[in-house]
């Protein structure tokens, strides 16, 4: 109800803000390198938890889920489908891409309309803070569906499924947690010299909402606030910043897809040279920014990565079986990296509000 609404009217009002295009063009520039360069940093961590620890040595492949892998589309066909024929239709059906690309599109055409311009933006302006109230209203509902899910998960995902794979399952945990806390914190640190532990404490609550929908669409909302209230992120950089991230940066399913590819190697005793490795990091990292913010998008792009180093598909199997589990530590730290990228970009273009950053409370 929310996520098509909320991008499309803060993304228009996000680039009228922006004062001027080449404020724009750079921070476009800034958003789109730190999302590459640590997507890639989290593919190469992935492929390193894979080799050091080998989740999968001594999984019996007697074990495979039996569920049938859906096919990757094409990566081109990503990029070209960014395009919309018709934007009420994209709006309607939720392609986020789509809705990316049009809004940020209609953003720059009422800059450029100068004076004339001005009414429309001023009815966005007061629309999206009218989109930033209902999502507070939802956002209040959260611990009760964060609840409902959790149960759904035990419930659903037996002792039996987590302990055949429980190496996996650990592996793709422990590196999204070293991930979070080495380049995040690093980026938090070192880039935005801000301190790393108020940046954890302030996107707690889209972590949990992250963790327990699977989809960093579905917590952009939640995202959006804790960034804005919490962080101290200006409305333009977080509205620009976050959507763009929610649908393209996936650091975590990055991690998942680098760790997943050694683990198929391994399971089905694959020697995966050193131009395999780089393969796997360049097709993982745009895997990645063409996995869809949304529940399992992640297992379905992991045949991308597979087929680019001909690793046999059938992997895919057994991995279904616990996504759900993955997906949950994946979409968590996606969302991390949306709301660091946002902090970094903020703090460079000194839109970023240090007292609302170092405040205690938050929301
Ligand atoms: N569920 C993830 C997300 O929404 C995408 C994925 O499946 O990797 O960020």
């Amino acid at each position: 109800m929310l996520i098509v609404p909320l991008i499309f009217v803060t993304l228009v009002t996000g680039i009228t803000s922006m004062d001027d295009l080449s404020k724009m063009r750079r921070i476009g520039f800034k958003t789109f390198c730190i999302y590459l360069v640590t997507t890639a940093i989290a593919v190469a961590i992935g492929l390193a938890f894979g080799v050091v620890f080998e989740p999968g040595s001594g999984v019996a492949l007697s074990n495979t889920a039996a569920v049938v892998a859906k096919k990757a589309p094409p990566l081109i066909d990503t990029f070209l489908a960014l395009i919309t024929t018709n934007p009420v239709e994209s709006l309607a059906k939720g392609d986020i891409l789509q809705i990316i690309f049009f809004a940020i599109f209609l953003g720059i055409s009422i800059s450029m309309a100068g004076e004339k311009g001005k009414p429309v933006a001023a009815f966005f302006e007061s629309f999206s803070e009218i989109m930033f109230k209902m999502t507070e209203i939802v956002i209040s509902f959260a611990p009760i569906g964060v609840f409902g899910l959790m149960a759904w998960v035990s419930a659903t995902y037996g002792i039996d499924v987590l302990v055949s794979l429980a190496k996996v399952i650990a592996c793709v945990y422990i590196a999204c947690i070293v991930h979070m806390a080495f380049t995040m914190g690093i980026g938090i640190s070192l880039i935005a010299k801000l301190n790393p532990i108020k940046f954890f404490k302030g996107i707690i609550s889209a972590q949990t909402v992250a963790f327990t929908t699977t989809s960093s669409s579905g917590t952009l909302p939640v995202t959006t606030s804790n960034v804005i209230h919490n962080l101290g992120v200006s409305k333009p950089i977080a509205s620009f910043v976050l959507p763009l991230g929610a649908t393209i940066n996936m650091d975590g399913t990055a991690i998942y897809q680098g760790i997943c590819a050694v683990f198929v190697a391994q399971a089905f005793g694959i020697d995966l040279s050193f131009a395999n490795y780089l393969t796997i990091i360049l097709t993982a990292t745009l895997a990645s920014i063409g996995t869809a913010g949304v529940p399992g998008a992640g297992l379905i792009m992991l045949s991308l990565v597979l087929t680019s180093v001909n690793l046999p598909l059938e992997g895919i199997a057994i991995i279904a079986g616990i996504d759900r589990i993955l997906d949950m530590a994946r979409t968590t730290v996606n969302i991390t990296g949306d709301a660091m990228t946002a902090v970094i970009v903020a703090k460079g273009e000194g839109e970023l509000n240090e007292k609302i950053y170092n405040q205690d409370t938050i929301e």
